[in-house]
């Protein structure tokens, strides 16, 4: 095989195609009428089956152009030869596309071999313009491998070029004539109603109704969408004289269609000037008042437990330097819920104003301390560091033998943050000495029956006296039977502490009905009392 110097793709060898006036209009676009569900899922299998197939040549074309760049060696001595071996023509394309439609035999039921055929032919164009340069010498890229959401389009010819009374693909059947007479009533109004009638026939080619685009060719019988031809803006002219004349009122018709816009497609009119339904708009403004009122609820909450903060723990407080957003990503709606940047904000409002009552001159407020470098719940008082994952509620020391709570401990620690430069929360550092030295106070400070209780409760853990294992303690419901009575939930205990391997939580979880039968730590955080 010879070649015959480079390949490109230049002019047309024959003279190009051009319509001739006599012909008549030769590009018509037509809606046709899917309302038919039977035959709206046909076409709709078809345009899934032939997504398919299309992905499939595309890939293999991809491939294959893959493969035809690589051999640097064996293109330089033939590029047609390789082209050759590799299959990259339009008709080994076709043949490729041949090859999946009968290797997948339920895609006939949707598409026709003549349909495979132009999908690649479709991909043959894209992939010669990757292989040839044109004219000026310059070529496309590689084609992709198109989505599903651009595949609107189910290429055909409606007849074929070489054998006569042959169809390819679709083929609009019916006449002008025909439709005009199927859809024109008594007084001579031509009205297509919103679901155009089903059209049949035993002989297309000599068939004279209304208009339809037929495929025939598939395994389950022709699919056959009627065409709706347009026609005046709507109907609605004709309604409206027919009312008039048999005395009906008119009636109030609701606009339709596209907005009302300039040339370049800008609306006339704002969205927001558009006036909206009496009920939207009650609708939306009891939406706006009760998302106020649960802001205000939100705002007055975080007050008070503010006022009771630094009425109880004075006017100096600090906190973790913690990143509530990074909380939000990890725990989701429920960190709204206590909305902690809002009880933050609270507290040094309300510490900075009774700080200027007090006069405390050193100031108030809230001091943040970074995490990284006090690491406040991962540390003894006696400065020992004791590991805990977030589960675990208590503080056992293995140096000292501190006990406690765990927030408790780090609230304890909190309290001997020193700063080598005031206001910058890394440099702050605990005072472990003087931690130390504190030692046996803290100890006695954190004395407490009810070490390791979760401090932040998702229900009521009123003991009560159905509960045995605590009858030793006093409870408010002394009475063995009038129990307290829970918020929420069936759980047979209150949250005790979770640590170790002997976990509450797995037993707790399929007694609570309103919460998942399966213990993920999202839902447990999450409070939905
Ligand atoms: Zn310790």
């Amino acid at each position: 095989m010879v070649s015959s110097g480079k390949r490109t793709r230049g002019p047309n060898k024959q003279a190009p195609w051009a319509r001739s006036p006599d012909d008549g209009v030769s590009v018509l676009r037509l809606a046709l009428d899917t309302s038919d569900p039977v035959q709206r899922a046909r076409i709709e299998a078809m345009f899934r089956a032939a997504y398919a197939v299309r992905r499939a040549v595309q890939r293999d074309a991809r491939d294959r152009a893959r493969a035809y760049r690589a051999a640097t060696h064996e293109r330089a001595r033939g590029p047609a030869a390789v082209r050759e071996r590799l299959g990259l023509s339009r008709t080994a394309l076709e043949h490729a596309a041949y090859g999946h439609l009968d290797a997948a035999p339920h895609l006939r039921r949707f598409m026709t071999k003549a349909l495979a055929m132009h999908l690649a032919d479709g991909v043959w164009t894209a992939i010669e313009r990757h292989l040839f340069a044109d004219a000026r010498g310059q070529r496309h890229g590689m084609p992709r491998v198109g989505r599903w959401h651009d595949f609107t389009r189910l290429p055909g010819r409606a007849r074929s070029h070489t054998t006569a009374n042959k169809w390819e693909t679709a083929r609009l059947c019916g006449t002008l004539a025909g439709h005009r007479a199927a859809y024109t009533d008594r007084t001579g109004d031509f009205v297509q109603p919103r679901h155009l009638r089903p059209v049949h026939s035993d002989a297309w080619w000599s068939y004279e109704g209304p208009l339809a685009v037929v495929f025939t060719g598939l395994a389950n019988g022709a699919l056959v969408l009627p065409v709706r031809l347009p026609t005046a803006p709507s109907n609605q002219p004709i309604r409206a004289r027919r009312r008039a004349a048999a005395g009906l009122r008119p009636v109030d018709v609701i606009p339709m269609g596209p907005r009302n816009a300039r040339a370049d497609g800008v609306p006339l009119q704002s969205y927001r000037r558009d006036q909206l339904s009496a009920s939207y708009r009650r609708g939306r403004a009891a939406q706006a008042a009760d998302a106020a009122a649960d802001a205000q609820a939100r705002r007055d909450r975080a007050r008070q437990v503010a006022a009771d903060l630094v009425a109880t723990h004075g006017y100096q407080l600090i906190v973790e330097d913690a990143s509530i957003a990074a909380w939000s990503r990890s725990w989701g709606r429920a960190v709204a819920a206590f909305s902690p940047g809002l009880l933050i904000a609270a507290l040094d409002r309300e510490a900075r104003a009774v700080a200027t009552i007090a006069g405390g001159g050193g100031g108030g407020g809230v001091v943040r301390v970074a995490t990284r470098t006090t690491a406040l719940s991962q540390h003894c008082p006696c400065g020992a560091r004791v590991t805990k994952r977030l589960a675990e509620r208590a503080h056992r020391c293995p140096a000292c033998s501190l006990r406690g709570d765990r927030d408790a401990v780090a609230a304890v620690l909190a309290s001997f943050v020193v700063f080598a430069a005031p206001g910058q929360p890394s440099s702050a550092q605990v005072d472990y000495i003087a931690a130390a030295d504190a030692l046996l106070a803290i100890r006695r400070a954190l004395s407490n029956p009810y070490c390791g209780w979760q401090d932040t409760l998702t229900e009521s853990t009123d003991l009560s006296a159905r509960e045995g294992s605590f009858l030793a303690w006093s409870t408010s419901t002394p009475d063995p039977v009038a129990v307290a009575r829970r918020t929420v939930g069936m759980a047979r205990g209150p949250t005790l502490d979770e640590t170790g391997l002997g976990q509450t939580t797995p037993d707790r979880a399929p007694t609570r009905t309103n919460m998942a039968h399966k213990y993920d730590l999202l839902s447990y955080f999450r409070d939905t009392s």
